[in-house]
Order: C-alpha cells, then sequence, then structure tokens
C-alpha cells in the first residue's frame, strides 16, 4: 500500500458522531495518519510489531497501523460512543482480527507493546492534557510516535520532559492539521492548526 493510497483510505472513515469538545474529538485527518504511519513504517516499527494507539478515538491510527501490517493493534480509548464508530470502521475494513478495542482511560493500559502511535488531546480544552499520554506511552514501550501542536513552548516543553523520561526525539515533522468546524467556536468552515509528528526513542 502506498502512503497516499493509505491517506485517502484513513480519510474516508467515519468521523465522531457525538465530539465531545471536552475530550477534544478532532478525527486525525488521513494524510497526517498517513504521514505518521510511514514514517513508523519506515522505521520497522510497525509490521508483525505489537502496537498501541491511546485515544484512538474513530480508530484511524490502529486501522491504518493493521493495513501495515501490524501484528496487534490495541486501541485504547475513554469515550464509549467514540468507541462505536471505531468499531464500524474496524469491520468495514475487516481488521477485526487485528485490532482489540479498549474502553478505558490509557492510564489503566499496563500491557508492554513494541510501538505507540497516538494523536492525544492538543491541550486547548485542558492544558497539558497530552502529559499523561506521554508519560504513559513512555512507560510501556521505546518508541513512541505522536502528534503535538507546533508552538515554541509545546516544543521546549516536549523537548525537555521527553528527555527528563528517558527519551529522545528522533524525529519532529511539521504539518498542517485541518479540523472541520464541528464545535460552535470555530468560525471557519475549516480550522487549520500546526502540529508536529514526533519520534521519541528510549535512550
Ligand atoms: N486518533 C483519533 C483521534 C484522537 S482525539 C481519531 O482519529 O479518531 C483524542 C482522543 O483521546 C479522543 O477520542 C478522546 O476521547 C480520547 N481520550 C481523552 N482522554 C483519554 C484517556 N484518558 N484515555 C483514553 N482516551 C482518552
Amino acid at each position: 500500500m502506498k502512503k497516499k493510497h493509505l491517506a485517502i483510505t484513513l480519510s474516508k472513515l467515519r468521523g465522531f458522531k457525538y465530539p465531545k469538545i471536552e475530550l477534544e474529538q478532532y478525527k486525525t485527518p488521513g494524510n497526517v495518519a498517513a504521514e505518521l504511519l510511514w514514517l513508523a513504517h519506515s522505521f520497522g516499527d510497525i509490521k508483525g510489531q505489537i502496537v498501541a494507539d491511546f485515544g484512538a478515538g474513530t480508530g484511524v491510527l490502529a486501522i491504518g497501523a493493521c493495513l501495515l501490517g501490524a501484528r496487534k493493534v490495541y486501541a485504547v480509548e475513554i469515550d464509549r460512543d467514540a468507541i462505536e464508530v471505531a468499531k464500524e470502521n474496524i469491520k468495514t475494513l475487516k481488521l477485526e482480527g487485528c485490532i482489540e478495542l479498549i474502553n478505558s482511560s490509557i492510564l489503566k493500559f499496563d500491557r508492554e507493546v513494541d510501538t505507540v502511535v497516538m494523536n492525544p488531546p492538543f491541550g486547548s480544552q485542558n492544558p497539558h492534557a497530552d502529559r499523561p499520554f506521554l508519560v504513559k506511552a513512555f512507560e510501556i514501550s521505546g518508541v513512541v510516535y505522536s502528534l503535538h501542536l507546533a508552538k515554541p513552548e509545546v516544543r521546549g516543553f516536549i523537548e525537555a520532559f521527553s528527555r527528563d523520561q528517558g527519551f529522545k526525539i528522533t524525529h519532529r515533522i511539521p504539518i498542517e492539521f485541518e479540523i472541520p468546524a464541528q464545535f460552535f467556536f470555530h468560525r471557519k468552515r475549516l480550522e487549520r492548526i500546526s502540529v508536529d509528528i514526533y519520534r521519541f526513542e528510549r535512550i
């Protein structure tokens, strides 16, 4: 499967039915998910590997990981409504055998995995909402791919924080993230925010 094909497939998946503002439920855009997963794939971090998708939402990253040959993906998501959407998406692509949906907080997940992929809440509703995601991911995996806002203060924080946790940033790739105006506070039809794709590796 080519990167572009992956992006198109993922962008066609169903989005959140009842997006919840406080949980920052934005479906990861197909092109952003494909970029993150392709990077992971190029490092051998997907094919044949055990992967976890934290805050799996509609299942985009988990599904993409399976399409690229992951052996097994744990898709961990706290919101029941989102889990239902993910279930539909997984069924559409017949990936039930590859993905295990886990309806719980990521804080309770404690299996070791080869790779974590995630699009955590960016922290625009609850400042630093992405921190527990990073802490947990660093705890259970030696390689982590994640998305964070491309703001100088966030970048500075992530650099220091990951170093303190014994991880180094091997890649940081800026990309535009388009969010359809699903929440009342979005004035435009499409909101565009700048994010960074990170690859972290245990030192
Ligand atoms: N990659 C997903 C979008 C992630 S948005 C997709 O494309 O659909 C962030 C997700 O994290 C939301 O679905 C939200 O419900 C979930 N979330 C927030 N806090 C969580 C927690 N503590 N444990 C598990 N999931 C959580």
